[in-house]
C-alpha cells in the first residue's frame, strides 16, 4: 500500500505545500512541534532515507536547504532544526523545524494547533520568497 506521502504527493490528500519539483516536495507537518515544522521528501517512496541512491539524496538535502531558508526567512527563529526520524511515516523524510533552543525539537512534547488560516499563512510567505528568489 502507499504511503501517506504518497498519496499526497499523488494529490488524494491535501497538504500545505511550499515547494515542489519532479523530484522532491515540501509541505507544512499536520502535527507540528513548532510553528512552521516542515518535511521534504522525495516524490519516489523509500522507507529509510539511508536506501536512497546518492544522486538523489544529495537533491533531497539540496532541496530542503532552499526550503529551510525561506522557512527560517518567514518564521521567527534562532535557525532551522534538521531531523530525520521516519518511524511513524515509512516513506523518507528530512524534519525542517524552527528552533530558539534545543527543547524546540523534542518530538515528545505535545503537538501545536494552527487553524487552517494559519497554516495557509505560513505556506504562503514561504511559496512567495521561493517564488521571488526563483525570479531573480
Ligand atoms: P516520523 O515518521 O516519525 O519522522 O514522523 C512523521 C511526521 O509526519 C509526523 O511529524 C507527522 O505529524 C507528519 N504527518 C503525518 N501525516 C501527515 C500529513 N497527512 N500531512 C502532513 N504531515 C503529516
Amino acid at each position: 500500500m502507499s504511503s501517506i506521502f504518497t498519496r499526497i504527493v499523488n494529490g488524494e490528500i491535501p497538504c500545505y505545500k511550499l515547494a515542489e519539483n519532479d523530484k522532491y516536495i515540501a509541505f507544512l507537518d499536520i502535527n507540528p512541534i513548532a510553528k512552521g515544522h516542515s518535511l521534504v521528501l522525495p516524490k519516489k517512496e523509500t522507507d529509510y532515507i539511508l536506501d536512497i541512491e546518492d544522486e538523489d539524496f544529495q537533491g533531497l538535502f539540496l532541496f530542503a536547504k532552499m526550503v529551510g531558508k525561506a522557512l527560517g526567512s518567514c518564521v521567527p527563529c534562532e535557525r532551522i532544526g534538521i531531523a530525520v526520524i521516519g518511524l511513524e511515516v515509512r516513506h523518507a523524510h528530512i524534519h525542517l523545524i524552527p528552533i530558539n533552543s534545543v527543547y524546540d525539537i523534542d518530538f515528545k512534547k505535545a503537538k501545536l494547533k494552527f487553524t487552517h488560516e494559519e497554516f495557509m499563512e505560513i505556506a504562503s510567505k514561504v511559496t512567495s520568497l521561493l517564488a521571488s528568489a526563483n525570479s531573480r
